[in-house]
């Protein structure tokens, strides 16, 4: 817990290091309560930085000191100053030295979850961004690239098993047996941030690869013994990624082994550390009982992210922690690409900007908005968001589209040519794109420093007489905290224009040029694009496949959305039509209901969707991405201003009704038809028809007759894999009947000793509209599987209401707020990074109703006060109240 008033860390003021380490050896021996780090350093002044290079300041944080040596000798405490965050060496020698320090840390006591930690048991690491200084005194900063040789001793008996980056070089006994080492050297230079060690009694799944150049590696995952069975899913998929990124980018794994390790408490989804990937067992751990078509997805592409991280992260690293979306942002493109191959790509496209507008926009339109490389920070672990990550994402994807899939891999192949091994920033990214395509990327680089989402509003005129249509494009965008006024972006815009035989029309520029991949580059404020031969009025399909991050608004007629819907070659937009329909049905029904007016009958749009639904030449997964409603946060976001979560609530649950009742029989039909026999697959083709099925029978159940809750009680009976049985009790969750409690308990009984599939037991019951919810998520606080030290738990019950149950959280009488103001200071004490992101949760405060909007602040002001804060809460609270 910090005390100070946190200054923030501005990108200007970047310097580069004044001294540089070159080779780090640690003998690290472990106990739960007293482990000792032996540290030896290879320091040298850095040769870009002339002048005097003044003292050595190391970075080092609650970790015990006990002696330092410099070139073999100790240092007396007139020699050297410790502080809370340093290690200060006033006056090293000119030449090379090496530096040598022993220190204690206490894994059992460290429940922030960064540094070195026992997670039930397990030793493990995390040091991204900033835990390395926590395990020693370190220039702990990605621009300090070193060789690691890590050697780890232990007791025998309570870590069989010793892991650290790189490839094994070394084992044996000590003590008669009792204890035993193992060293491990990496001989990539990396920064600080990727080292891991993990120690503990651990069970490994193991199988190899074979590179393209023909290298064996070995492969192993390990997990808690008993849990072995659960790895194949995760093993298939780093397999099938490692082959991905030799096909797809030329890239090859690098060192003899690959290890994953499975751990429950982690802060994160996965970490991606040089050969020793630590990873959230929820990401890993699969079985058709235990996980969901969802988790698996899910394993398949955390797997590949974290792999993929080899070449995009730590071959190539970030320069500084402003440039976090260079390793994010390319690594999610290459995960979504990677998924996109392996599936069906307009579902998974689908999937990443239904993400991404559930997570990035409102960042964006909120007082958290900041540009995908941010300009300062306070606490650089509050950027790793959806900006950095899924925003940054679409920056690199527009990269692609504008150069094309070869002109992209040039690029890329030029990155890795001329800045393996070293810290790059994205200016050097975009400067390979601009090399090797000859192309000016200048204003595209102001997507990485502006923030905001852009909104384009479009106009289509078109002139019988001289067969010429007018597309006008301006570009608006909003103002953000700090950034009043903003520079116009270079939009990348795919479009058609479809006849009205539904088929493209060519698309010819008046000025003579034909557009074959459908493509516009819109660099002005506003712009017009005139397109000839144009023999009858046209209906726009824009922003195909989602070319660009931006929001677009374009007059479009209810006739003219359903004729896209049925129509367009585009998949992405017909699904895009289908969901702007819905939205402004749903916007129009929030608007009546606050008027106390009963909302019109929803028939034209129920038809429309029902055509689609219904089209059995359709894929069953893409069939169903229509069938999944904007949720109540995306309605939220669209309104923007004076948002009624009840009303959103209720106009949504009665769309739902109005389906399931008008498209009774043929939903009927689909769930009938659409059961999957056999064994259960993960594969797209089988989750598709179960996606499918599941979205059906949630039409069926809401309509809460009496057989339609006796259908979803068997299905929730007979189901044979996690995804039936979760999705049936998701459907319950949401019911007022016996059946609700009878599910739960039988939910209970059956997964109460697993620690991963009981999670879905408290998400389900945070996760309901019922005006109980609330009174029930206290009682699970106090339920004894409940931890508030376990991030997933706290994730399932507190995150899942705070995030995804805005009925409950928004409650009118701001008890919701309350609740969640406490749990975030309570969990500061101790995990100041889950609580800021719990906060977040507050982040769309300010477009909410008066009378909530008044609560919520009240609440946030409670928490500011508060002390003492952590440097996270500190600055998040802070921007929400700017
Ligand atoms: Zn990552």
């Amino acid at each position: 817990m910090k005390t100070d008033t946190p200054r923030p860390i501005l990108l200007k003021n970047y310097r580069p290091p004044n001294y540089l380490i070159d080779a780090v050896n640690l003998d690290v021996s472990l106990h739960p309560t007293r482990t000792r780090v032996r540290a030896k350093l290879k320091i040298r002044r850095n040769p870009a930085c002339p002048g005097n290079p003044g003292p050595l300041r190391l970075d080092g944080e609650a970790i015990e000191l006990e002696s330092v040596h410099l070139d073999g000798r100790q240092l007396g405490p007139r020699d050297f100053q410790t502080t809370d965050t340093e290690l200060v060496i006033a006056s090293p020698p000119d030449g090379p030295f090496t530096l040598e320090t022993s220190t204690l840390c206490d894994p059992a006591a460290n429940k922030a979850l960064t540094g070195l930690y026992l997670s039930r048991g397990i030793y493990c690491t995390q040091c991204e961004a900033q835990g390395f200084r926590r395990i020693t005194y370190f220039l702990d900063r990605p621009d300090v690239l070193a060789t690691y040789t890590t050697r780890i001793e232990a007791d025998r008996s309570e870590a069989s098993v010793l892991l650290a980056n790189g490839n094994p070089t070394e084992r044996g006994t000590l003590d008669g047996g009792k204890r035993h080492y193992a060293v491990w050297r990496d001989p990539h230079p990396k920064p600080s941030y990727l080292f891991a060690l993990v120690g503990g009694n651990l069970a490994s799944y193991a199988s190899d690869f074979t590179t393209a150049s023909g290298r064996k590696v070995d492969l192993s995952i390990y997990v808690e013994p008993g849990k072995e069975n659960r790895c194949a899913w995760a093993m298939d998929s780093l397999k099938r990624s490692m082959r991905w990124d030799e096909e797809r980018f030329g890239r090859e794994y690098d060192l003899d082994v690959f290890n994953i390790v499975a751990v429950s408490d982690f802060n994160m989804g996965a970490m991606e550390n040089k050969g020793l990937n630590i990873f959230n067992d929820a990401l890993v751990l699969a079985s058709p009982e235990t996980a969901t078509d969802a988790s698996f997805a899910a394993i398949e592409r955390v797997i590949a992210h974290e792999y993929f991280h080899n070449w995009t992260g730590n071959r190539i690293t970030c320069r500084d922690w402003f440039q976090l979306c260079l390793k994010e942002g390319l690594t999610v493109f290459r995960d979504q690409e990677f998924c996109a191959d392996q599936r069906f790509a307009t579902v998974e496209r689908i999937r990443d900007v239904r993400n991404l507008k559930a997570t990035q926009f409102p960042e964006d339109a909120g007082p958290l908005a900041h540009p995908v490389r941010p300009g300062r920070y306070i606490e650089i672990n509050n950027f790793y968001t959806a900006t950095v990550y899924n925003k940054g994402a679409e920056l690199v994807r527009m990269v692609q589209t504008l150069l094309g899939r070869e002109g992209f891999r040039k690029g890329m192949d030029l990155y890795f040519d001329r800045h393996d091994g070293q810290a790059a920033t994205v200016e050097d990214f975009l400067a390979c794109f601009a090399d090797s395509s000859g192309r000016d990327l200048g204003q595209f680089m102001t997507w990485y420093s502006q923030a905001g989402t852009p909104e384009l509003v479009c106009q289509l005129k078109w002139d019988a007489r001289t067969q010429t249509a007018d597309l006008s494009i301006a570009q608006v965008l909003p103002p953000t905290p700090g950034e009043a006024r903003k520079k116009p972006l270079h939009i990348p815009v795919r479009l058609g224009l479809l006849g009205s035989d539904g088929e493209d029309l060519p698309l010819a520029l008046a000025s003579g040029r034909e557009l074959a991949d459908g493509l516009i580059e819109v660099t002005k404020r506003t712009e017009t694009f005139r397109f000839r031969n144009v023999g009858s009025r046209p209906v726009p399909s824009l922003l195909r496949g989602f070319s660009a991050p931006a929001n677009l608004t374009i007059g479009l007629s209810d006739a003219d959305l359903q004729f896209l819907m049925a129509n367009d070659s585009d998949l992405y937009n017909r699904w895009q039509a289908a969901q702007d329909y819905a939205t402004r049905v749903l916007v129009e029904a929030v608007r009546v209901i606050r008027a106390d007016k009963k909302p019109e009958k929803p028939t034209a749009f129920v038809q429309a969707l029902g055509v689609t639904v219904g089209d059995e030449s359709l894929d069953p997964g893409y069939r169903a991405q229509f069938m999944f409603l904007p949720s109540e946060n995306d309605l939220a976001r669209v309104i923007a201003r004076d948002v009624d979560p009840l009303a959103i609530h209720t106009a949504r649950r009665e769309l739902r009704r109005a389906i399931g009742a008008t498209l009774h029989d043929m939903l009927a039909q689909v769930y009938a038809r659409h059961e999957v026999k056999g064994p259960y697959s993960p594969a797209p083709a089988a989750a598709g028809r179960r996606a499918l099925r599941n979205a059906a029978l949630g039409y069926l159940t809401c309509r809460g007759k009496s057989e339609d809750v006796a259908r979803v009680a068997a299905h929730f009976a007979n189901a044979r894999n996690a995804t039936d049985e979760v999705g049936a009790l998701a459907m319950l969750s949401e019911l007022r009947s016996p059946e609700r409690a009878k599910a739960f308990d039988r939910f209970y009984a059956r997964w109460k000793d697993d620690h991963l599939v009981i999670d879905n037991w408290f998400a389900y019951q945070a996760g309901s509209p019922l005006p109980s919810t609330l009174t029930s998520v206290a009682k699970l606080m106090r339920h004894p599987l409940f931890s508030t030290k376990n991030p997933n738990k706290v994730r399932a019950l507190l995150g899942t209401f705070a995030m995804a149950n805005p009925v409950n959280f928004n409650r009118p009488d701001g008890k919701g707020y309350e609740f969640m103001a406490k749990r975030v200071l309570e969990i500061d004490a101790f995990n100041p990074q889950i609580a800021a992101r719990l906060l977040s949760a507050f982040r769309s405060w300010k477009a909410l109703e008066p009378e909530r909007r008044k609560l919520a602040k009240k609440t946030l002001q409670g928490i500011a006060a508060a002390k003492p804060l952590s440097h996270d809460v500190f600055e998040i609270v802070g921007k929400m109240l700017e």
